[in-house]
């Protein structure tokens, strides 16, 4: 045998007989979450899923906590929802009766929700009167076409989920909707971004052409928020931008930020 493969054999031998070492403790998850998409209609929607799975689950081992997804709607019912603290819509809302009914359930229950983009889309003739009240009173009124970046004001740095923004900046392409009647005028609404004047008219083919657009607002009777953003594969790109959607998930369980060391 070779003096190669004796001191091989001889180390095998004395691992073996090493005590085993405990693996290094996981640190426990702080909170949980659950992201609720599609992977079928408009391909910009899609894109922005992907993109905020890829975020999410990022941010998830920064900032200590569990990150599931799910694509199967029919997980909207009590004894999944009952796992998790925020539930985000990436881009799509229920399709029927008894998901819509669980979801109410959990959020006058406590539970916090996330909404991007279309996962809002309602119109006044929509059934579900309740989410439009959770909404503020928001329904779909027009939109810009093609997506473009849009200037955005931030109305309070101070609130958590928008302190470390600028004053305004240019946030990344996107489908902007506006809302006919404005979120703002529910009592209950803090409205936290808006469209800037000086993007109007914002638009070729559709264009939204005046008027208060608010793009990041919160009902104050629920553990929610709505952001506007979510239609494009430039949503991440915006480091500021990325930086309000981590504190808006920690804002919305309750949980301070930590410092991201790697
Ligand atoms: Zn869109």
């Amino acid at each position: 045998m070779k003096i190669q493969s004796l001191l091989q054999c001889s180390l095998s031998l004395l691992l073996l007989q090493l005590p085993p070492v405990a693996p290094a403790r996981a640190q426990e998850p702080r909170f949980k979450v659950a992201a609720f998409y599609s992977t079928t209609g408009e391909m910009d929607h899609i894109n922005f899923a992907r993109d905020a799975l890829y975020f999410f689950n990022l941010i998830s081992e920064q900032q200590q906590f569990t990150f599931d997804a799910t694509r199967d709607w029919t997980n909207l019912n009590d004894d999944y929802l009952a796992n998790y603290d925020l539930i985000i819509w990436l881009n799509d809302f229920p399709h029927s009766d008894e998901q819509r009914e669980a979801f109410e359930r959990y959020v006058n229950h406590g539970g916090g929700w996330f909404g991007c983009h279309v996962s809002a889309f309602n119109l006044p003739d929509s059934k579900w009167k309740w989410f439009n009240t959770f909404l503020g009173g928001a329904f779909f009124h027009s939109n810009n076409w093609p997506p473009l970046p849009a200037k955005v004001i931030v109305e309070d740095r101070n609130h958590p989920v928008t302190k470390r923004l600028p004053e305004t900046y240019v946030s990344p392409t996107g489908e902007w909707y506006q809302w006919k009647p404005s979120p703002r005028e529910s009592k209950d609404v803090k409205v936290l971004m808006s469209l800037a004047p000086e993007n109007y008219p914002l638009g070729v083919k559709s264009r939204i052409q005046n008027g208060d657009t608010p793009v990041v607002w919160t009902n104050t009777k629920y553990k929610m928020l709505y952001m506007n953003m979510g239609h494009s594969n430039k949503i991440f790109s915006n480091s500021d931008q990325n930086n309000m959607i981590t504190d808006a998930v920690l804002w919305l369980v309750g949980a301070t930020r930590k410092e991201v060391t790697k």
